[in-house]
């Protein structure tokens, strides 16, 4: 009986919002504060590309241009996510999120809550700018050489490895292609997820001091209320 109250209590989340808003650390954040693992599609992306997978290969012929995975190679990822989830990166469109509540309904779940982190957008373009990644595919850890940068310079705190900054992130045309189709194809979410109630939207920014793990440390608040 406790087990199963303990279960009940588990959250699905879904992370929302442009490039460079810092859904991946928020993620991380309140990943490490519940237990409930995050899934991010970028990563799981990245990580194949880097072991040069078939389905890395496959893959990186949209990332590399910026555009979307298609639905067939995407929506199996998430589809075995037990429940308690922190989704990061996924849904990115409306019919994905129309298959992930089908996916969800099967099993008996939800979406409980859906943070939608808001950034100015001359404060996104520079943080997609000076975001490092960590080399080593099994560590994923992310910097910024502003906000928040290594102890030493180019080397993860984690684990040692060289950080480098993401093709996508490098490519002038890639960055543009990504924040259009956030306009275009993501930014619709939000009124989708604020008619289901489980919109809880965020402003992330350097300008008012409130920042990511600011986002985190207030939904952990909440969620152990
Ligand atoms: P960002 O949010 O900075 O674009 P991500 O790490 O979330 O970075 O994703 C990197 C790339 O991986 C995206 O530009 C896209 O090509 C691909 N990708 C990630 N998640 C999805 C998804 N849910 N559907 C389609 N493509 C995706
Ligand atoms: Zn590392």
């Amino acid at each position: 009986f406790f087990e199963k109250r303990k279960d009940e209590r588990k959250m699905n989340i879904i992370m929302l919002g442009a490039q460079g808003t810092g859904k991946g650390t928020v993620a991380g954040l309140i990943s490490e504060n519940t237990g409930w693992p995050q899934i991010s599609t970028g990563d799981i992306f990245r990580k194949n590309i880097s072991e040069k997978t078939e389905l890395g290969v496959e893959a990186e012929k949209y990332i590399s241009k910026g555009n979307l995975v298609p639905d067939e190679i995407t929506v199996p990822m998430v589809e075995d996510a037990k429940n308690g989830v922190i989704l990061d990166g996924f849904p990115r469109t409306i019919e994905q999120a129309e298959k992930l509540d089908k996916i969800l309904e099967k099993k008996g779940e939800k979406i409980d809550l859906v943070i939608n982190l808001v950034t100015p957008k001359e404060e996104i373009i520079d943080r997609m700018l000076t975001r490092r990644v960590c080399t080593n595919p099994e560590c994923k850890a992310t910097y910024n050489i502003k906000l928040h940068p290594p102890v030493k310079e180019g080397i993860c705190d984690k684990c040692g490895a060289p950080l480098k900054q993401r093709d996508d992130d490098s490519d002038p045309e890639a960055i543009k292609r990504r924040l259009e189709i956030y306009e275009e194809k993501t930014s619709p979410l939000v009124e989708y997820y604020k008619n289901k109630g489980v919109l809880r939207t965020e402003t992330v920014s350097i300008s008012i001091n409130h920042m990511g793990k600011d986002v985190a440390e207030e939904v952990v608040r909440d969620i152990k209320k």
